[in-house]
């Protein structure tokens, strides 16, 4: 059995992150987490004087060292050796990350680091351009998608959780800019691959998800 490339793309609140790690258990591949890439790139950027010319950042992506590990089903991220899990989730580093991530010599610098992170096979890496520009010759693409309220509504099940308040209608709102946003920049926009398969999962669990992901893959084994 061979073992493939999966690249899992699409809008934010879909459940890349979930499904992909649980897909690459199941598989027994290793998960990467694009994302993470850029956010870590605005982690360092946003620990300078935060402004973010490009001379600063074209500085800072030649020192760039950001690694991972999983422990216990938490992907660990590290920059320069420190773990940066959590600090790079806020809302600032998200839309800090969202920013550099326009810029061409920026997805330029993380293109190669990401094209190396998939090349021995074996691999579930999630973002928003894998199938289209990261590893276009990807033996499984999935585009996961679900309408904007169930992503909404998972939206609101974390915040929940976490005790923080909103309102259902800004939430679906803020999803629906967000789509806009990925969808429309110049750079590597969000789009579905032609030849990816798409997995609206608005009325599907996690394991289902998964597991529908894990068929497909079998079938290219
Ligand atoms: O997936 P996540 O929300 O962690 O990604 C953070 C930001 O990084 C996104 O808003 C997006 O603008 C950018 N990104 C990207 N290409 C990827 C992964 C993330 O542009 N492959």
């Amino acid at each position: 059995m061979k073992k493939i490339r999966i690249a899992i793309d699409g809008p934010a609140g879909a459940g890349k992150s979930s499904v992909s790690k649980l897909v690459a258990s199941k598989l027994n591949y290793s998960y990467v987490d694009t994302g993470a890439i850029y956010r870590s790139l605005a982690l360092a950027a946003a620990e300078t004087d935060g402004e973010c010319d490009s001379a600063e950042l074209a500085e800072i992506i030649n020192h760039f060292n950001v690694s991972f590990k999983m422990i216990d089903g938490i992907n660990h991220v590290y920059l320069d050796g420190s773990d940066v899990t959590n600090e790079i989730r806020n809302e600032r580093i998200s839309m800090l990350a969202s920013k550099i991530a326009k810029i061409p010599f920026v997805r330029e610098a993380l293109f190669r680091m990401q094209r190396e992170l998939g090349e021995e096979g074996g691999v579930v890496m999630e973002g928003r351009d894998i199938g289209t520009v990261i590893m276009p010759d990807a033996e499984l693409k999935i585009y996961l998608t679900a309408t904007p309220e169930h992503r909404a509504k998972r939206r609101a099940l974390e915040l929940e959780a976490k005790g923080v308040s909103f309102s259902m209608e800004q939430l679906v709102s803020e999803i629906r800019d967000r789509d806009r946003q990925d969808m429309t920049r110049k750079v590597a926009p969000l789009r579905q691959a032609e030849d990816a398969v798409v997995v609206d999962n608005s009325d599907m669990n996690l394991e289902e998800t998964a597991e529908k992901i894990v068929q497909l893959a079998r079938e290219r084994e």
